[in-house]
């Protein structure tokens, strides 16, 4: 059982001034598998007043010192790479294949990408008549969700520590345990007191609190579209600034001369991966009317290659996090079957000895249309929609017909069409043909999947301000 019911504020775990608690739930059994504590406003003022504390020193430290940091962080992270996976199977119910090839990598690949990005970077800038220098914005709230328990996080304290922006973080309740291992890593390599401060804690409290507290200056926040609306309101009463990476509607386009049994495969593979609960997942595949036959057999074909179940086993599908997001997800699906959708695999209910654990089965609607409720609001769990078109223009035009402008994907052959729907997609990231990750590339959404970017040089600029200086010494 893990138990943490203390707090990380001024390099020191401390007992919470509250004497509220939460159980936390492995989704695969449905079993308690620990309890926090629920911090209080008095825990998160301690924190700011830390954070606010180590600001003068930590916003001077030289560039080098906070590469050595990023790097030691980076390999204490690694030492601690199999409990990082566990836990995050039990916390998130994620298959150990995918804590460890996507959890722990994206973890450990921004805490070295930081230090990478870091060498190359310049705080100041001489430009003819002026230079530009590059400040510590000051001291920033982090505010993350539950469905990557160590990437949001990770990419947004490699970033703020690169910047020299000491932190105050609050992880989604769901899955605070890995959140809590990244705060032993930070203080056995000797993150300066202050610098990192972690206080546990619901959203209408810690959240509520950091987002609007005098103290912080900057407020970055990964979660859902309601609460980062909340998040600007409280920012605009005290002019702070924010970063929203928030959700979205991914279109995935098949061009004709596409592979399509490899469209297919990667088509479900976005609803496999996690769940389908990740923000930039396509869930919204787009076929050419002449491919929709093919591209349906193809689809019902590579769906074994996805197996539910315990994520201990060799699954690539583990349950949705709780019972709130199946509910979610199960009413989606009657939605769809009500709207008119044709269901081509999956539906509602749990798969077949899957009575225990929040499982859903890989759904995949057909004969949709893009005004549809399901192609239109982010179910994030396992179901996604085939759509038709007839031109490539008329593929960019149902691709970006959303709300949404978080990512996009294109499969094809021709590099002139694959260019113009890369470049036509409203999008803050494109990937062709399921391109490899690049963790220097800038990532965040155009629309109202928010502002602002994450992850290398753009992510470090997120905690910097920008200031100019005229008459500077030569
Ligand atoms: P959520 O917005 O409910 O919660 C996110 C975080 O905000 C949690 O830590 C929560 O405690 C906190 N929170 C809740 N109420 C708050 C309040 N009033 N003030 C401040 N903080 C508050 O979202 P979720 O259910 O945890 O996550 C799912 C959502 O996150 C989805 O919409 C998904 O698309 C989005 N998401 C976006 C990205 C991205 O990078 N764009 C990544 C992952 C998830």
């Amino acid at each position: 059982m893990k138990n943490h019911l203390k707090h990380y504020i001024n390099g020191e775990w401390v007992e919470s001034t509250g004497n509220e608690t939460e159980e936390v739930i492995n989704p695969a059994t449905e079993e308690v598998i620990g309890t926090i504590s629920l911090g209080t406003k008095e825990d998160l003022d301690k924190a700011v007043k830390a954070a606010r504390a180590a600001f003068p020193s930590f916003s001077q430290t030289t560039k080098e010192e906070r590469i050595e940091l990023l790097e030691k962080i980076a390999a204490e992270y690694e030492n601690r790479k199999q409990e990082i996976v566990d836990t995050i199977t039990e916390e998130l119910g994620s298959p150990v294949t995918i804590s460890e090839n996507v959890h722990y990598t994206m973890g450990y690949n921004h805490f070295s990408q930081a230090a990478e990005s870091l060498r190359n970077f310049s705080f100041i800038e001489h430009r003819g008549g002026h230079t530009v220098m590059k400040d510590t914005t000051g001291v920033s709230g982090l505010i993350t969700p539950w469905n990557f328990p160590t990437n949001q996080i990770s990419t947004k304290i490699a970033s703020a520590f690169a910047a020299g922006s000491p932190v105050v973080a609050k992880p989604a309740e769901l899955t605070p345990f890995a959140a809590i291992i990244l705060t032993e890593i930070f203080d056995k390599v000797g993150v300066p007191k202050g610098a990192f401060n972690l206080v546990n804690g619901s959203g209408s409290v810690i959240g509520d609190g950091i987002s609007s507290h005098p103290d912080i200056d900057f407020v970055s926040f990964t979660g859902s579209g309601a609460v980062g609306q909340k998040i600007m309101q409280y920012a605009s009463e005290r002019i702070a600034n924010v970063a929203l990476e928030l959700g979205g509607k991914s279109p995935l386009v098949v061009l004709e001369d596409a592979d399509v049994e490899e469209a297919a495969r990667a088509a479900v593979s976005h609803i496999a991966k996690n769940t389908g609960q990740v923000c930039s997942a396509a869930t919204r595949v787009l076929v050419p009317s002449a491919m929709k036959e093919s591209f349906e057999e193809a689809v019902k074909k590579v769906l074994p290659e996805f197996p539910v179940g315990n994520p201990r086993e060799d699954n690539q599908v583990g349950p949705l996090v709780s019972q709130k997001q199946w509910d979610t997800v199960q009413s989606y699906i009657e939605k769809g079957e009500e709207e008119g959708a044709t269901l081509l695999v999956g539906g509602t209910g749990k798969p077949e000895g899957l009575e225990k654990g929040y499982y859903a089965k890989p759904t995949v609607f057909t004969d949709v249309k893009n005004d549809m409720v399901i192609a239109q609001e982010e179910i994030f769990g396992p179901v996604t929609c085939i759509l038709t078109y007839g031109s490539v223009d008329e593929a960019i035009e149902i691709a970006n017909d959303t709300k949404y402008g978080l990512a996009g994907y294109v499969f094809g052959e021709d590099t002139e069409t694959l260019t113009k729907v890369a470049s036509g997609i409203r999008a803050g990231r494109v990937k062709i043909n399921d391109a490899e990750v690049d963790f220097a590339a800038p990532f965040g959404g155009y629309k109202q999947s928010g502002f602002g970017r994450e992850w290398g040089d753009y992510g470090i600029e997120e905690y910097l301000e920008v200031k100019t200086i005229l008459g500077y010494p030569k």
